[in-house]
């Protein structure tokens, strides 16, 4: 089906290919780190073997080396997600990771809101009765950092609640989103129920009100084509390992204009302009003014190997492919006594599925599907709210990836089937 061989694809990540107690591994815990392909691998270490050096200084041959190698990986994301790429026009900025970045805009909100980059910053500051709008569904990566500047702020924290799948109450968002509402910071794809939220009512509403967007595009970077542009998003942040890069790195997106008009939140090397004694610094433009120390070279290199990765095998085609992924694995459903937290059919949402086994432990369904060499995730996957909201403390969680098969969540869903005879529920 279709021009692209998802075996060979499988292939191309060696660390698939071993057993766990004696069973061929089966990976579906790709929400919470993806596997690495070859290609990956290789760009990283293939950086250190021949180019490696500090970016942006130096005058000699590996730093310059370095450098093109660091600003084409930025080019390279930038394509995946629809962002500009034009040197002097960049408008993604290299951070440590997702919750990195969403801690990067709400301390350099906060420090607007002192009053720190002058007017030009003003739109960013918040003050006592102003609101930041979330969603019940987000990750805490998202829900502290806003929660925290609103209360350095004054401001109030208000959300767009679920309803009983788990999707994000968009038709609220004209009443949730008010005049005073500055910032609406919502996840893209939600990581426990795997529904992709209907952005558009959201997006119209705060700019209708002059509120900034900021979208948390982990969940759907990985699995689905997002352009940034099109969504019509302020701010946008995604980490390099659910899509097949390296650990330790992440990416933001703003809107160029924003981006220029935002003070820092991180200060030191590598950001400045000029610096002295006794009067302020004078900071660089976007992006490195947001880039203070050495960068993570190696590692932004190795995700620029992984977007084009991406962007090679076709976000269309990865799509597809986890759609068909997610269609076996929503199978869980029909379990006796399984519950799927989450929308149960299988349209706007991608191929991750948490779901609780009525009366047994997430921890015990764990062990016991780790046993049959598969691989989930167990606990509350760092959304206690969401859990919340289905009335349980914890779930199991399977998660697709690229590598996976209908074959391997056909072997999750046996493997679940048998989980309360052997726990004799
Ligand atoms: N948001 C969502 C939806 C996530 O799934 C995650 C990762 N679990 C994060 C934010 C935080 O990403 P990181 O831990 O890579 O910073």
């Amino acid at each position: 089906k279709g021009m692209v061989d998802f075996d060979a694809i499988r292939a191309e990540f060696p660390i698939l290919d071993q057993s766990v107690y004696g069973h061929p591994l089966v990976y579906l815990d790709s929400a919470a780190t993806a596997q690495k392909p070859q290609c990956v691998i290789d760009a990283e270490a293939d950086f250190y073997r021949h180019d490696n050096a500090a970016v942006h200084r130096g005058a000699h041959e590996l730093a310059a080396r370095s450098t093109v190698a660091f600003e084409r990986a930025r080019a390279s994301m930038a394509r995946l997600v629809g962002a500009c790429a034009d040197e002097g026009g960049e408008e993604i900025v290299v951070t440590g990771g997702a919750t990195a970045g969403l801690n990067l805009l709400a301390t350099a909100f906060g420090n607007a809101s002192l009053g720190r980059g002058g007017s030009a910053a003003a739109r960013f500051a918040l003050h006592p009765g102003d609101e930041i709008v979330v969603s019940k569904a987000e990750h805490h990566s998202v829900l502290l950092p806003f929660q925290e500047l609103a209360a350095r702020t004054g401001a109030t924290l208000k959300w767009l609640d679920l309803d009983e799948e788990g999707r994000i109450r968009s038709d609220m968002a004209d009443e949730v989103i008010t005049e005073r509402t500055r910032v609406v910071a919502v996840t893209h794809v939600a990581n426990v129920t795997g529904a992709i939220t209907n952005l558009a009512p959201i997006v119209r509403r705060a700019h209708a009100v002059g509120a900034l967007v900021v979208l948390d595009a982990c969940q759907s970077v990985p699995h689905l084509k997002v352009d940034v542009h099109a969504l019509d998003v302020d701010f946008a942040v995604w980490s390099a390992h659910k899509m097949y890069g390296p650990t330790g790195v992440g990416f933001l997106y703003g809107r160029r204009e924003l981006l220029e008009a935002l003070p820092p939140a991180n200060f030191g090397g590598s950001m400045v302009e000029l610096a002295w004694m006794d009067r302020p610094a004078q900071y660089m433009a976007p992006p490195a003014k947001f880039e203070a120390g050495t960068q993570p070279v190696a590692q932004v290199v190795a995700a620029g190997a992984a977007a084009e990765w991406m962007m090679a095998i076709g976000m269309d085609a990865i799509a597809t492919h986890e759609h068909e992924v997610a269609a076996e694995l929503l199978k869980l459903g029909d379990v006796d006594g399984v519950s799927i937290l989450g929308p149960c059919e299988n349209r706007d949402r991608i191929g991750t599925v948490a779901f609780d086994v009525d009366g047994v432990h997430p921890h015990d369904v764990g062990q016991f599907i780790d046993a049959q060499g598969i691989a989930i995730r167990v606990g509350h996957h760092c959304a206690q709210p969401v859990h919340r909201h289905f009335g349980v403390y914890a779930s199991n969680r399977a998660s697709s990836g690229v590598y996976n098969s209908v074959a391997d969540a056909q072997a999750l869903v046996e493997a679940v089937s048998k989980v309360r005879a052997f726990f004799r529920v």
